[in-house]
């Protein structure tokens, strides 16, 4: 357990724990060598409100901080990566309604998000667009009191088992800058929403990643989050801050679990007569890790903190998702090594969590983006006068 929290926050970490370790950690191997949804861990997380972490109590939900939420993902991640995919992007459209939203917009959907009834996600990238977010192509027309939503998205998490999405959408092609011109809409699943292919992933495996048409789709202009048009780059944005936090959390779960992993092996494997543990490059191995994963946990913790504040994060939370995840890429690999060739079968987990590291630094914003964002706030907040 860590110095820094509540007794509170302690106590949802040892329940988290637990269950993550009696329910989640034994199934986790067949379902994602099966590439199966875990439907059962589904129908868990909705008994146990997880869907509903950080939605306020008033609509049904736990009312999480964000530094409860951010320990609450390092638990599910570190026991299996994959199933944080079943609320990463639904508390991120449902942060986005909960700050942006109307108020009818709230009371119809956030008690059924918090029930797991309505499972959302988060519908930015298109076929040729990611980093580019002002790029966007699907618009949506307005038409007689509604709008018709024209496009593609691609890599919709949750896009096949889901059933609603805040999707971003062009309402005006001529403004400037670009990203006025765009609106975020609550898309329930209907008529004009078609579902393609889903993605073979490397790992993140278990969880639907798709593509989706938007075939003239008609939605209510009550879906028109905040019911004004042009700002939806805006309140997407507001909501990465919350996804770069999760990003984080996650790629501090996989990366314990690495370390975890390598500081039992390490003990309990010979070579030359003594455990590896006492060969001093294993000990340096295991020292950086211990050092880049506490690093990674203070700097996600303090983004967090930050936003349950109520400060601006956008910076606290860029780095903490640039270290952590580089910091769980790093750390998978190194626990390969120390794993030897043991480490390279299916046989340990250890491969599981070198195949899903790779997302963290590419998802919520590449890290090269996260570089240039950092970047940014850093030198306006430290701007010489000329
Ligand atoms: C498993 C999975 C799940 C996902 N889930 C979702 C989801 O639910 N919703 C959603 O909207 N998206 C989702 N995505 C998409 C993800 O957010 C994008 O893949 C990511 O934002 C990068 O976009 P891209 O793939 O188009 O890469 P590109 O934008 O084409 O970038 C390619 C490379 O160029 C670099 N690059 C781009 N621009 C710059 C620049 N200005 N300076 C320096 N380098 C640059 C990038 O860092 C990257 O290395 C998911 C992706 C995956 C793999």
């Amino acid at each position: 357990m860590y110095p820094f929290i509540s007794e509170e926050q302690k106590m949802t970490v040892a329940s988290i724990r637990e269950f993550v370790a009696k329910e989640v950690i034994p199934v986790a191997p067949t379902l994602e060598a099966r590439n199966e949804y875990p439907w059962t861990l589904v129908d868990r997380f909705k008994e146990m409100g997880l869907f509903g972490c950080i939605i306020p109590q008033e609509y049904g939900g736990l009312g999480m901080g964000f530094a409860t939420y951010a320990l609450v993902v390092e638990e599910v991640a570190a026991g299996w990566m994959s199933l944080v995919g079943l609320f990463n992007t639904h508390l991120i459209m449902a942060y986005i309604v909960v700050n942006h939203g109307t108020l009818e917009q709230k009371r119809n959907l956030l008690p059924a998000m918090a029930r797991g009834e309505k499972r959302g996600g988060l519908a930015l990238t298109e076929p040729d667009t990611g980093s580019d977010v002002q790029a966007i192509r699907t618009t949506a027309t307005r038409q007689d009191g509604h709008y018709a939503l024209t496009g593609s998205k691609m890599f919709l998490t949750n896009g096949r088992n889901g059933n609603t999405f805040a999707l971003l959408a062009r309402t005006d092609p001529n403004a400037t800058p670009a990203h006025r011109g765009l609106s975020c809409f609550i898309v329930e699943k209907g008529p004009g929403f078609v579902v393609g292919s889903d993605a073979d992933k490397m790992g993140y495996r278990s969880i639907d990643t798709c593509q989706i048409f938007l075939e003239e789709m008609p939605v209510a202009a009550s879906t028109l989050v905040g019911g004004k048009e042009g700002r939806g780059f805006r309140q997407v944005m507001d909501g990465l801050e919350v996804g770069r936090i999760n990003v984080a959390a996650r790629a501090v779960g996989v990366a314990r679990a690495a370390h975890e992993a390598s500081v039992m092996y390490a003990q309990q494997r010979h070579t030359f007569g003594k455990p590896i543990a006492e060969h001093q490059s294993i000990q340096i191995r295991l020292a950086d890790m211990a050092v880049n994963l506490e690093a990674a946990r203070l700097l996600t913790h303090a983004a967090a903190t930050r936003k349950d504040m109520g400060e601006p994060c956008g910076l606290e939370a860029a780095m903490a998702k640039l270290f952590a995840s580089e910091t769980s890429l790093n750390g998978t690999m190194e626990a390969m090594r120390i794993h030897g060739g043991y480490g390279f079968t299916k046989d340990l987990p250890i491969e599981r969590l070198y195949r899903d590291a790779p997302l963290m630094v590419i998802g919520e914003g590449t890290n090269e983006i996260q570089r240039l964002l950092i970047a940014r706030k850093v030198l306006e907040r430290h701007r010489v006068s000329q």
